[in-house]
């Protein structure tokens, strides 16, 4: 049943496409538009109903810089990220100079903070509409806004507790999709801007869930991520709260779907429930992502991610017991303030004593707002690339190490993309989340067949079709 928000996008959503209409009319052609998204994957099914509404309303996608709506949806967990879109906005006046019916757009995390807006107004001028993460769903209603008064349109909300997600979507992969189940983080890490961004936690009803997941199932999606930035704590501001753990038990029970994916999860909150769930289940893949950020429970009380390092240890073999060969990936954050070479020897006995299957490693960011940016003992460029560095070089030898165990089995991989670099191959992953390339027709993209890994390359295996 469609909310009232939903019922009102749609009808901008039409009068979007009476505009567009008027536009293509004048132009004689179609009006093109170009998506381009920074950061998570909460971003990228962002994007996907940003595409969704442009299409909708008739515009036709282009890859090039020099289309008539250009809109970037930002990230701003690392300093890199904004410094990164200053640089490809720069680039975009000329585009504009030269195509008068150019419009630009800004949303995503970036555009909740004040002081990028300030930034904005000031030095790029030719931006003609900002909004941030809260009110995506209103995109319809401010490209109308925008056309119409032909002027800037600047709306960010601090916060909200709507979610309006019945719009139309672009999805990326035909066969795979995926899914928010909730919204926000009521973490604060000390060094995470996410939940000055993103707002409180607010998760999405389980019917709803079910609902989608079903008319995408029907559409031919045979794998979905459920998504949130702690999905361990689904369902708590629910009327009727129910676990995560329970809300797999539901979604297992969908008839056509074949696999379930899920990230991100929190170790203070993954419950032995749902390891007993993961255990017994037949379509969730048997891949954790579990942010580690550091070894030193002394690093992570100044974290404030509220476990130590035995507790992480711990849960990894409570899982480990239950579910032997399951494949456990991390974040790590080196170069935390006041971080010392001790703490990275606490790092280093972490990945040695899990053997993780991959790790994304980073070198902390002060963000400007968030307690760990005041904290004393920032470490100099020098300390934090060599901290880095020793964990990068250890998290590859023992994924290397680990990630061997697969070597000459038979196991179901889905078919997802012809190869970059050799399109005779299409990229396929297993459900521990291991990419496979494999010799076969595009004809295979989007099954589950049984591949037989022939070969290990380090981080990947080759194989074939049996
Ligand atoms: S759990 Fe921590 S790191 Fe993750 S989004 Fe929330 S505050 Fe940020």
């Amino acid at each position: 049943m469609l909310n009232n928000d939903e019922i009102l996008q749609l009808q901008y959503v039409e009068k979007l496409k009476t505009i567009i209409e008027e536009k293509e009319k004048a132009l004689g052609r179609k009006m093109t538009c170009q998506v381009t998204t920074f950061g998570c994957q909460m971003n990228a099914r962002d994007s996907e109903k940003l595409l969704g509404i442009l299409k909708k309303a008739g515009f036709v996608e282009t890859e090039s810089d020099d289309a008539d709506f250009v809109i970037y949806n930002t990230c701003t967990v690392r300093d890199n990220a904004n410094q990164r879109l200053y640089g490809r906005l720069g680039a975009l006046k000329p585009y504009k100079k030269k195509n008068p019916n150019m419009k630009i757009g800004l949303c995503g995390c970036m555009m909740q903070e004040p002081t990028v807006i300030e930034k904005i107004k000031n030095s790029y001028g030719f931006v003609d509409l900002i909004f941030g993460t809260h009110n995506v769903f209103c995109f319809a209603e401010l490209l109308c806004r925008m056309y119409e008064s032909d002027s800037r349109i600047i709306d960010i909300w601090e916060k909200t507790d709507k979610i309006v997600e019945a719009l139309p979507i672009d999805r990326k992969y035909s066969f795979k999709s995926g899914i928010n189940i909730m919204f926000g983080c009521n973490n604060f890490c000390t060094y995470c801007i996410v939940p000055y961004v993103r707002g409180r936690e607010r998760s999405r009803n389980p019917e709803d869930i079910i609902a989608e997941i079903k008319g995408l199932v029907d559409d031919g999606v045979v794998e979905i991520m459920l998504l949130g930035q702690n999905v361990n704590s689904y369902g708590k501001n629910l009327e009727d709260p129910i676990s995560f753990a329970e809300l797999l038990r539901r979604i297992e029970k969908i008839e056509g779907l074949e696999r379930i994916r899920f990230m991100t999860s929190h170790p203070k909150d993954l419950s032995d429930e749902l390891i007993d769930v993961m255990a017994s289940s037949k379509k969730i893949c048997d891949h954790i992502h579990l942010p580690l950020q550091s070894g030193s429970s002394r690093i992570l009380k100044k974290m404030n991610r509220c476990y130590d390092k035995e507790q992480y240890l711990a849960l990894v073999e409570r899982i480990r017991a239950k579910i032997p060969d399951i494949s456990i990936t991390t974040d790590i954050l080196m170069a935390f303030p006041g971080e010392t070479d001790e703490d990275v020897e606490e790092t280093v006995d972490v990945i040695r004593k899990v053997k993780f299957d991959n790790a994304f490693t980073f070198i902390y960011s002060k963000r400007t707002g968030t307690p760990a940016a005041s904290m004393p003992d920032q470490l100099d460029e020098g300390t934090m690339q060599r901290h880095f560095d020793v964990v990068l070089k250890e998290v590859q030898e023992s994924a290397r190490e680990r990630l061997k165990r697969f070597e000459g089995r038979t196991v179901p991989v889905l078919f997802e993309e012809v190869n970059d670099h050799d399109p005779e191959y299409i990229d396929a992953r297993m459900t521990s989340n291991t990419v496979v390339h494999v010799k076969a027709p595009s004809s295979c993209i989007g099954k589950i067949m049984n591949v037989k890994l022939t070969e290990f390359h380090g981080f990947y295996y080759t194989g074939e079709i049996v």
